[in-house]
């Protein structure tokens, strides 16, 4: 007869899924009383300003996501779409206006820029006290010194992920896959400053499971759809998965989600894609604790953060914190 113990073993590990939406939704409406607060007593209405350049599908929909939570929130915001062939000065002209105008608080410009813009000049355009982004210099210098800044909002919103799901951080092995500006790197500093060891990989890592198999959290960041599978990971890891890749054909989504692939395929059908993360969630689930699932995990919360930077730059300019 089988014992407990050795139907115990047997069991299929299945990871749990961290609900990013939940979390998301819980800061909205924080920043949401905050909003309604700075109202009543000082009569306070943040504004963001979103400027977008060109006709990118992708870029146009996380805009009008941005602009939707600011509405739901009660931020006023603008949306400023230029043409494809708006120039660098066309965009500095803009972004100074927004920058001394004293009912805007924070400005985000929309990226990836048309080829012919610079991005890193846009940016360091950008009045570093209305950088809700956090992506200005100025900004990613005071994070790196461990001083209080605006976050970049995917990585910000992963700590809060991550704590308010009494995931530990501190003490743990902690590896960051990818060393973008806009994720990778910032998650990294986040990391150290709650004590986690860090360890940062990217194109030129070798033997990259073998270091990815020592993270108590592992976090993926490298636009590659379904790339990191059973063997990156340590049994009972914490796997976050910031990878947003539209993916269109049956074989891939087959490889990635077994036997939950009809629901994908047929997600593919109506829309033509289907979004997937970096990590391929049937052979991860094999080994993980904890995963984020793709769409509703760190998405959602990367917008909801914006909503929280937004209010914190109204209440700096004003001296209210
Ligand atoms: P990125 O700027 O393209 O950077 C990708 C990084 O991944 C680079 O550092 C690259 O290394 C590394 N990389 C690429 N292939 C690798 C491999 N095979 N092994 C190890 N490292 C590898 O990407 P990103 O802007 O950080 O975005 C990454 C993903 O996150 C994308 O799918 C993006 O859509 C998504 N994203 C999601 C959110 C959200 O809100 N959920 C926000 C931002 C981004 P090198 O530096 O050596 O080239």
């Amino acid at each position: 007869m089988q014992s407990a113990k050795d139907s115990m073993t047997k069991t299929k590990n299945q990871a749990q899924l961290l609900d990013g939406a939940v979390i998301a939704e819980q800061i909205k409406q924080e920043a949401a009383q905050e909003i309604d607060r700075l109202w009543v007593e000082h009569e306070v209405r943040p504004c963001l300003a979103a400027v977008r350049v060109g006709d990118d599908a992708a870029s146009a929909v996380y805009v009008r996501n941005k602009m939707k939570a600011s509405e739901e929130v009660g931020i006023r915001s603008e949306h400023h779409a230029l043409s494809a062939t708006t120039t660098a000065v066309e965009l500095a002209d803009l972004i100074e206006s927004l920058n001394t105008r004293s009912d805007v608080d924070g400005i985000l410009v929309q990226l990836p820029l048309p080829d012919d813009l610079e991005e890193a000049g846009i940016i360091e355009a950008i009045d570093p006290a209305k950088d809700v982004d956090g992506f200005h210099p100025i900004n990613i210098g005071k994070l790196s010194m461990g001083r209080p800044t605006f976050a970049p909002c995917t990585p910000a919103g992963i700590i809060e992920l991550l704590e308010r799901s009494k995931i530990a951080i501190s003490g743990t092995n902690a590896c960051v896959v990818g060393r973008s500006q806009i994720v990778g790197r910032p998650m990294a500093q986040l990391l150290l400053q709650r004590d986690a060891t860090v360890t940062i990989c990217h194109s030129r890592t070798r033997d990259l499971e073998s270091v990815t198999r020592q993270a108590d959290l592992l976090i993926v960041a490298i636009g590659r759809p379904g790339f990191v599978g059973r063997e990156h990971i340590k049994p009972g890891a914490t796997v976050v998965d910031v990878g947003m890749n539209r993916v269109t054909d049956e074989a891939t989504v087959r490889r990635l989600f077994g036997e939950d692939a009809e629901k994908r395929l047929e997600t593919i059908s109506r829309r033509g894609y289907t979004l997937v993360g970096d990590v391929n969630p049937s052979e991860v689930d094999e080994v993980a604790g904890w995963r984020t699932p793709v769409p509703g995990g760190v998405g959602l919360l990367t917008v909801a953060m914006l909503m929280r930077n937004t209010v914190k730059a109204a209440k700096l300019r004003r001296g209210l914190i």
